[in-house]
């Protein structure tokens, strides 16, 4: 039996012998099926050929990613706190050295994830780091490929994982799309680590909000005043998006207020 993945989104489906002969999460209409069709690779053959790289982002908070790329190139980011380790967002591959170094730095609290893009190995790492919780939002449930007792879905709109450190519901791109608040990071100024719910765009003055990135469909006016409603309402100076450019050093809260305004004027203009 084998862990089988999806090569274009790098969700990890349930043992068996024989690959998927789907992916909801690429069916759906927020993300897309090759003109190849769908295609699956197994997670030792995956694992004999990439390895996880580390970064360096600030004190307290390293970008973890598979070399050569897997999926749409998922990053995960491993927030150290004094209250404990928490994973923010998920790849597809764990690596022998990764599981070890992250157990050095004391483990992990929880695995938190912003939506089903970035659910892929999510099983894999919580079973390799002692079985902790995966704190998702149970408005995306259905997306989840690989069942697991180690999921815990969480409902509303906000959840303390550790102090200083909560998940907000924000919505627009999933039902359940998140964010995590570091009230810490940035020297006390707070990040925001977002996911696809908000999208640090090309010129990073400014951010944006999508139902689908590949397929370029828009969100309506009302869910944008609502996210950006709700950002306001949070402590951070910093973003940090789900690859490396995708990055707002300072002045993040103010880039989310006023994309919100101009893409809410051309929307209803
Ligand atoms: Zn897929
Ligand atoms: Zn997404």
């Amino acid at each position: 039996m084998s862990i089988w993945i999806c090569k274009t989104c790098g969700a990890h489906f349930a043992p068996s012998d024989v690959c998927p002969s789907r992916c909801l999460i690429c069916e759906d209409e927020r993300q897309y099926v090759p003109e190849v069709g769908q295609q699956w690779i197994a997670r030792e053959a995956l694992a004999a050929t990439h390895a996880n790289e580390w970064s360096e982002l600030e004190p307290g908070l390293t970008g973890i990613s598979v070399v050569p790329d897997v999926g749409i190139g998922q990053r995960t980011l491993l927030l150290q706190s004094p209250h404990g380790n928490v994973l923010w967002d998920c790849t597809a591959m764990l690596d022998g050295k990764t599981r070890d170094r992250i157990q050095e730095l004391g483990g992990l609290k929880a695995i938190c994830l912003s939506h089903p893009h970035f659910y892929t190995g999510m099983v894999e790492w919580s079973e390799a780091l002692g079985g902790v919780p995966i704190l998702l939002h149970e408005s995306d449930l259905a997306y989840v490929q690989r069942p697991s007792e180690l999921i815990t879905p969480w409902q509303g709109d906000r959840l303390e994982v550790l102090p200083g450190i909560a998940l907000h519901r924000l919505g627009g791109h999933f039902d359940g799309s998140s964010v995590l608040e570091w009230r810490a990071g940035a020297d006390g100024k707070g990040v925001l680590l977002v996911g696809d719910t908000i999208h640090v765009v090309a010129d990073r003055r400014w951010v944006s909000f999508m139902y689908s990135f590949p397929n370029v469909i828009p969100l309506p006016a009302r869910e944008v005043r609502r996210i950006a409603d709700r950002a306001a309402a949070l402590h951070f100076d910093r973003i940090y998006g789900p690859w490396k450019e995708k990055f707002i050093p300072a002045g993040a809260k103010e880039s989310v207020a006023r994309s919100a305004e101009r893409y809410i004027r051309l929307l209803e203009s």
